[in-house]
């Protein structure tokens, strides 16, 4: 395979890569993003979005875009800590059944700003002072990538899914970069040569561990189990609108939640 050129290589189009290109391509800068994924996040996972974030993205003129596509208020008005009634962890799948997210309430907070106290224009004061934009956002990742990666593209960022980066050299006689990625639907390997490289590989990232950059931050000490599940709890949620449903039994379980 014949090696491409570029700039600017981008190894990930998460978060970090779909942004970090959606505001090189608004300064008129481009290049190349290439994805091991077949796509954009196909998992909400992060989504809660902060007014700083949303003041960089209001900068580059996808703010409003951001607000449509995304929930505020109501959706994202409390955390709940309710009973869950399942006895072991292997009857994990009770904890998304009705019966224990509309089992008993042990708390609820407001969050996110929607405490009504909050909720006058005077006492909304520091979200009002802290940006223009209109509070916070849960947007999550599935609908915030595909819309940076559309910006970047418009651009003139090109990007690639598909594409593992595998490896990377620095050429002695024109400092550039060798990057070395795999063509994943025809299984062949070719170089990208490049003068800047940016590992935005996630949490995993071979970029970083190549330069042996030091992870400082490590997990936060406990187990977590995703568990990915699609149901209808609509008829649940009307009086529990929530951001973060924790269920637990008190006293029994902690650590575990
Ligand atoms: C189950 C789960 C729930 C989460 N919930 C939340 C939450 O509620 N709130 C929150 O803020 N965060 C949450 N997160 C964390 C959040 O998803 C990450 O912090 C965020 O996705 C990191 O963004 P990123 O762009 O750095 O990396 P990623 O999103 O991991 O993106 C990495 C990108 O690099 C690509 N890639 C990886 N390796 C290679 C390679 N060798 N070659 C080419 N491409 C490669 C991937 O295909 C992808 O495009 C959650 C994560 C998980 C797993």
């Amino acid at each position: 395979m014949p090696s491409i050129s570029t700039e600017i290589l981008i190894v990930g189009a998460g978060p970090a890569g779909a942004s970090l290109a959606a505001f090189l391509s608004s300064y008129g800068v481009t290049g190349l993003m290439i994805s091991a994924a077949p796509g954009t996040a196909d998992t909400p996972r992060a989504h809660i979005t902060n007014l700083s974030a949303l003041d960089a993205l209001r900068d580059i003129g996808v703010a409003d875009e951001c607000y449509r596509l995304g929930h505020q208020g109501e959706y994202t008005m409390h955390y709940r800590w309710c009973k869950i009634k399942f006895q072991s962890l292997t009857s994990i799948w009770l904890m998304v059944s009705g019966e224990t997210l509309a089992e008993q309430e042990y708390a609820r907070i407001y969050s996110w700003g929607n405490d009504p106290k909050r909720l006058t224009w005077e006492q909304k004061g520091d979200y009002a002072a802290a940006s223009p934009n209109p509070g916070v956002l849960d947007l999550p990742q599935t609908l915030l990538e595909p819309m940076l990666v559309r910006f970047a593209t418009n651009k003139g960022f090109k990007v690639q899914f598909n594409t593992q980066f595998l490896s990377f050299n620095r050429r002695k006689t024109d400092n550039l970069y060798l990057a070395t990625v795999q063509d994943r639907l025809r299984d062949v390997e070719y170089e990208i040569v490049c003068k800047y490289l940016f590992g935005a590989d996630g949490g995993r990232s071979l970029v970083a561990s190549q330069l042996s950059l030091p992870m400082t931050i490590g997990n936060g000490g406990a187990i977590a189990t995703n568990v990915h599940i699609r149901c209808d709890i609509e008829h649940l949620m009307k009086v529990r609108q929530g951001n973060l449903h924790w269920n637990l039994r008190l006293k029994r379980d902690d650590p575990w939640m």
